[in-house]
Parts: C-alpha cells; structure tokens; sequence
C-alpha cells in the first residue's frame, strides 16, 4: 500500500492503469445478477418490500374491532415533519382500555399528510397503545391498487392526505403484501 506523501511513479502518474483497471471491474459486474431496479420504471422496484420497509400508515384496531388509538396525540409531538392532524373526541360508549375501562377520547379524525411525511417511523415509536404502524406499502403501489372512478390516484396534493378511515382500512394492505409475496395476483 502507498503511503500518502510518497511519490508516484511515472505509471500512476499516467492513471491508464488505474483505469484500466477501474473499468475491468466494472466489466466484471455487469453480467452478475443485479441486486437493483429501476425506480419507478421496474415494477419490482416497487412491489418487493422486505418486511421492515417503512411504507405508509395504518391505525390497528383492538379484538373489539375498534380504532386502538386514543387521541393522546403523542405521535403528533414526535413527528419532526408535523404531518398528523388529529381531532379528539369523547369516545363513543364500549371504546375500552386495555384493562377494561370505558376510554376517555377517540380520534374523531386522524390525518397523515403523505406528502410531508419522511417515513421516519418516530411516530409509531412514540404511540403507547401500539395504536399506528407502518405496512410495506409504497404511496405508487396504493394508489395503483386503490383507483377512483377508474383513475390511478396521485394527481392532485389532496390525494396524499390519508384520514383516519383510509389508514384504517389499510390493515386490508396486509393481505396484499401476502400475496405479494407468493407471486399471487393483487387483484383477485
Ligand atoms: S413517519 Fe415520521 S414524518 Fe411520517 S408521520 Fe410518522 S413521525 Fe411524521
Ligand atoms: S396513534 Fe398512538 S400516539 Fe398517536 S394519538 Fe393515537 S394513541 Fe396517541
């Protein structure tokens, strides 16, 4: 190994070889498989997620079938993006605590604005309750598989605010990630 103030030779002042050799390892990569896709071209690039991929929200519900979320708006302090909106409310009768108690507050509605979102997660590390998590889910994949009135979403900046009843429903994007995952159509 040269050490930093020796003196090139006249070859590494020339650089050729030090090209030449760049180049050969380039050469040597090109017909390995390719670990890398095109973004957003190669659909791959956007269907395969690996479990820990922080792709949008969801709001998990209790075995009740109600929103767990109570409104305590922590994730809301810890967001360094100051992207979620939520609005409390008394919760309605048989919202329970985990032990068992008639809950205070509910989120009468919760907003994530995806666009300011940076996917940091710091809100679902604040939330007590285990309330808000995060699926593997890209914004391009949702808005393909989620179209209104026959158009892909994503037109319009409103089509990034997801309310609590979107982020609800997307506990159903589990289920896509599955079939994902065994190479099953998405929309059947
Ligand atoms: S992932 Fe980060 S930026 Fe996005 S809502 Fe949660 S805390 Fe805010
Ligand atoms: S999602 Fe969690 S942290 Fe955010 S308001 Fe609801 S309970 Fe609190």
């Amino acid at each position: 190994m040269k050490r930093v103030n020796e003196e090139m030779s006249f070859w590494d002042r020339l650089y050729i070889p030090a090209l030449i050799k760049g180049m050969f390892t380039t050469l040597k990569h090109i017909p390995k498989k390719k670990f890398t896709y095109q973004y957003p071209e190669d659909p791959r690039s956007v269907d395969e997620r690996g479990d820990r991929y922080r792709g949008i929200h969801k709001l998990t519900k209790d075995e009740d079938g109600h929103i767990k979320c109570v409104a305590c708006f922590l994730c809301a302090t810890a967001c360094p993006a100051d992207c979620i909106i939520i609005k409390a409310a008394p919760a309605p009768e048989g919202y329970k605590t985990k032990e068992g108690y008639q809950r205070e507050k509910y989120p009468e509605n919760f907003e994530i604005n995806m666009l300011r979102c940076i996917f940091c997660g710091y809100c679902v590390e604040a939330c007590p309750e285990d309330a808000i998590r995060m699926t593997s889910i890209t914004l391009p994949q949702y808005f393909r598989e989620n179209p209104k009135d026959g158009k892909i979403l994503g037109g319009s900046r409103n089509d990034f605010i997801f309310d609590r009843d979107m982020l609800v429903a997307n506990n159903n994007h589990d289920v896509i990630k599955e079939k994902y995952q065994k190479g099953l159509s998405v929309l059947s």
